[in-house]
């Protein structure tokens, strides 16, 4: 027999497949969160960043609205036939009461005077609330139409900014110009009803001083710049950078909660598979144990269909062994020619009745031998000889009852174990015996000269008697029997002490 090569490769271990198994799926599945995280990230800067300009836009819209409010009245003022007539040909007095009576008209004004074109103020400027600052401005300025909104800080309480328009005449000649000067918290209401929570807005000057602000947005901070058109002015609208808005962080959460479920799934199924795996395999590795050790295998009922097949074989080929292996036994323990138990079984079934004996039951070994049974053979042939054992054979059969045992040693040599019996019903048994083998062999119409001879011992318990001296007083008894012209049962008697055989 040539033995098989080892084996090339080392068996993969199932439990590390699974454990990379799962360990990709949660690389997969923490990638695709993470993905989706930053993803969310981006999505939620850009749309914050959107918002913030879209904040800073209709701000914007508002403080533009705010200031074309007051040069919209300004222009439509400058046009007025009758502010051109009172600048052409009017009194100062006049001209004065004229604004004087427009200022109470318009809100949050500071103040309102009319001004020659170098941007003198027509009248008294300090009743018309016209600072020296702002007519310094003014007439700093080569033309009026230059004049940008001016601002004025110096006098606590009364910050401004000052907006003048022109007046013509109907010709086109220049007559002077209608001056204003607006409170500063006109604006900083603008931004205080366009502001949102959290953020901050201020609207700096040319020189990057603020005008107004309100908000305080501190760390890491967008931002969204927008310039005013025609004043110089920026507006700046500030917010927090907020790395998760709320349903980012929704999204987190819904995310490492799925990542855990799935996980926790996955880590039971695997538990569950595996030890319904280990259970099909155990229960078959004890079957295949119990084969190899010859005990009673037991019938494997996989959990895995999977397994079905190869458990359905596995069942087969243990009852197919398990036959085999009582057939065997059968025939090892049974002499083929007669049927009956051989010397083996004998000396198997021996310890039981010495047992008996031990608890005090009568057990006689009785050892027969057929009569002249080599004449048999010489005179009639061997087939007629076969016959001869196999009529004992079925003799013993029916003379004996489950509780005893016949055997046949060797060639015409017969044991067979009574219990039970006192001496007169072992006489009985061994004359019954003898008329039911010779009616058998009657029945084959030979003359066939024969008998039995018997000798007979009781058995002893095991700790003064065994099998061999068992057989040999037995034998000694039988040699007693056919020396005293056979067809007879002699009883193995016990010589007295001193005594010689
Ligand atoms: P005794 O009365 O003293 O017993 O004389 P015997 O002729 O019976 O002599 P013994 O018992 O020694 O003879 C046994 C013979 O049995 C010897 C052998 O040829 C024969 N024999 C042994 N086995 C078989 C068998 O299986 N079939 C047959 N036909 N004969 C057998
Ligand atoms: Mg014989």
């Amino acid at each position: 027999m040539t033995e098989s090569a080892p084996p090339s490769q080392a068996p993969a271990s199932l439990q590390r497949h699974i454990g990379w198994l799962l360990l990709g799926v949660v690389v997969m599945f923490a990638s695709g969160i993470a993905l989706s995280i930053w993803f969310s990230l981006r999505a939620g800067s850009h749309e914050q960043q959107n918002l913030l300009h879209l904040e800073a836009t209709q701000t914007r819209i508002s403080v533009i609205r705010l200031l074309d409010y007051y040069h919209t009245m300004l222009d439509r003022a400058a046009k007025d036939t009758e502010l051109i007539d009172l600048m052409r040909v009017g009194t100062v007095e006049e001209q004065q009461a004229w604004a004087v009576s427009r200022q109470r008209l318009l809100p949050d004004l500071l103040g309102m005077a009319l001004v020659n074109p170098q941007g003198e103020v027509l009248g008294d400027a300090l009743s018309l609330r016209v600072g020296p600052r702002c007519q310094q401005d003014m007439q700093r300025a080569e033309t009026l139409r230059d004049i940008r909104p001016l601002l004025h800080r110096e006098v606590k309480g009364a910050e401004h900014f000052d907006l003048v328009s022109e007046v013509y005449e109907p010709g086109g000649d220049i007559l002077g110009g209608i001056f204003l000067s607006v409170r500063l918290s006109q604006l900083q209401r603008v931004i205080d009803d366009s502001l949102h929570p959290g953020h901050a807005l201020i609207i700096l000057d040319a020189a990057g001083n603020i005008i107004a602000r309100q908000g305080e947005v501190s760390g890491k901070l967008k931002e969204a710049r927008l310039d005013i058109p025609a004043t110089g002015w920026t507006l700046i609208a500030q917010s927090p950078v907020q790395l998760l808005t709320g349903s980012g962080k929704m999204q987190v959460l819904t995310g490492l909660l799925t990542l855990g479920a799935v996980l926790l799934l996955l880590a039971m199924s695997l538990l569950r598979v595996r030890r319904a795996m280990l259970n099909d395999i155990v229960s078959t590795r004890d079957a295949l144990t119990a084969l190899a050790r010859d005990e009673p295998v037991p019938t494997i009922l996989p959990h895995y269909v999977e397994f079905g097949a190869a458990v359905t074989d596995i069942n087969l080929i243990a009852r197919h062994l398990q036959g085999q292996r009582a057939r065997l036994e059968h025939l090892s323990l049974t002499d083929p020619l007669t049927g009956l138990p051989n010397r083996r079984a004998f000396e198997t079934r021996f310890p039981q009745a010495q047992g008996l004996a031990e608890r005090q039951h009568p057990v006689a070994l009785v050892l027969l031998d057929i009569d002249y049974f080599k004449g048999v053979n010489d005179r009639y042939g061997h087939g007629v000889g076969d016959q001869v054992l196999l009529a004992l054979a079925q003799s013993l059969k029916d003379l004996t009852r489950r509780a005893d045992l016949a055997a046949r040693l060797a060639g015409d040599e017969f044991v067979v174990l009574l219990s039970d019996l006192d001496e007169s019903g072992l006489h009985a048994w061994f004359q019954r015996l003898a008329d039911h083998f010779h009616s058998e062999l009657n029945a084959f119409g030979l003359d066939l000269q024969t008998g039995l001879s018997a000798g007979q011992t009781w058995l002893g318990p095991a700790s003064r008697d065994s099998i061999d001296d068992a057989l040999m007083r037995a034998d000694h008894a039988l040699y007693q029997a056919k020396a005293q012209g056979r067809g007879m049962l002699v009883q193995h008697v016990e010589p007295a002490a001193g005594a010689t055989e």
